[in-house]
């Protein structure tokens, strides 16, 4: 029956474009247009060339990895099976080890990366982390990712039992669901935290959440300086979970009170602006036509309910996040953008922003300008050059 059949694709392709049209408006002005800054404009050329040098390695460490981890699960899923005549589990269990083997060979793959990644951020004094921790902690977030794999895994041909290919639909939502959970319960996993103990700071804190309608939403503190000297912040939370993060490392000297207030006022601005219910729903754009897509090619192996075909779909979810990759983080740039607009407009300190923006060049060794492709597959924020840019176009519009 083609006709119903193609009436609901181009349904569900309108649903989506409207939800993504939806999703993706902010309160940046369109007719925006931000003035041409070099790189000149904010730091010395020699610090440019630091920054760029040191992103250059990690770049290409970061493409050789996926790579890597690509191929391997190519040739797991060409191979994976072969494991299953050794397993004498039922279904659900030989799958949740086929998809646990894999995991492991990806991690496997992944260490020399993460520590020559590891080597050039210390050589660079970004990272004081030991190799040892880095394997630790590798070895920790391993067991948390096994026990997602098998709980994914329980879920997925759980439901492909009785439903065969249409798993994808139920199996969307409850990956969704999943999100949204984590998303919840994630600012009490963060550890090391403290209240922001500076009082100019905290009441700046709350002057701007009660201006952004987020009254409530407090500021904390995580203790990273033992790790690392990069400055950094972060909006976690839903609903009542909601709060931001500041990295000691920005209460530091080198970071003016009116930089940290444009830090604070872009993460409120995150939380003001719903950029986490957002990503959220911005997953769900994602997740169900990725799980579409897993359950249409797993079906030469017979589906996601057989466990032979799990390798494959190991495979395949890399492979899709890996092209999903570009838009992804095309819109992670966009919400961005939106919460330096709304930190300007809170703030109205151009200035503090703009040195502040300049600092990440000097003390994280952001590239100021990054190439395109580059920019493209690995960076999720927009460069220090186009952030500086707005802070300009902020003040040339004479603010409000
Ligand atoms: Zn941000």
């Amino acid at each position: 029956m083609p006709r119903p059949r193609s009436a609901l694709i181009a349904l569900a392709l309108a649903g989506w474009g409207l939800a993504a049209w939806f999703l993706w408006q902010t309160e940046v002005p369109d007719d925006l247009r931000l003035p041409h800054v070099e790189p000149g404009d904010a730091v010395s050329a020699g610090e440019e060339r630091a920054a760029s040098d040191f992103e250059e390695f990690l770049r290409f460490d970061f493409l050789l990895s996926q790579v890597a981890v690509v191929g391997a699960l190519a040739l797991y899923a060409v191979f994976g099976p072969r494991f299953l005549r050794e397993s004498a589990s039922g279904r659900i269990g030989s799958g949740m080890l086929l998809a646990m083997l894999g995991l492991a060979f990806v991690w496997i793959v992944s260490i020399p990366f993460s520590v020559a990644e590891l080597w050039w951020s210390r050589r660079h004094d970004l990272s004081e982390e030991s190799y040892g921790e880095r394997v630790l902690g590798g070895w920790l977030a391993l067991g948390g990712e096994f026990l997602f794999i098998c709980l994914a895994i329980l879920i997925v041909m759980g439901l492909a039992g009785p439903l065969r290919d249409r798993w994808w639909i139920p199996g969307g939502a409850v990956f969704v669901g999943l999100a949204g959970l984590f998303t919840f319960v994630y600012p009490y996993l963060i550890p090391e935290q403290e209240p922001l103990r500076d009082p100019a700071l905290s009441a700046s804190a709350r002057e701007y959440a009660r201006d952004l309608g987020v009254e409530g939403v407090g500021v904390r503190v995580e203790r990273v300086g033992e790790l690392t000297d990069a400055p950094n912040a972060e909006a976690v939370g839903l609903g009542p979970t909601r709060r931001v993060i500041l990295w000691d490392t920005l209460l530091d000297p080198r970071f003016s009170d009116d930089e940290v207030r444009v830090v604070l006022a872009h993460e409120l601005g995150h939380h003001a602006r719903d950029h986490l219910p957002k990503s959220i729903a911005w997953y769900a754009l994602f997740a169900f036509p990725g799980a579409f897509v897993i359950a249409r090619v797993t079906r030469r192996r017979g589906g996601m309910r057989r466990p032979e075909a799990v390798p494959l779909g190991l495979f395949m979810l890399v492979a899709l996040n890996l092209l999903a990759l570009p838009v992804q983080n095309a819109i992670t740039r966009h919400l961005e953008a939106e919460a330096d607009w709304v930190a300007l407009e809170t703030t109205e300190k151009p200035d503090a922003a703009r040195a502040l923006f300049a600092r990440f060049t000097t003390e994280a060794l952001a590239d100021p300008e990054p190439p395109t492709w580059a920019f493209v597959l690995v960076d999720s924020h927009p460069t220090v050059v186009e952030r500086i840019a707005m802070a300009e176009a902020w003040a040339e519009r004479g603010g409000r």
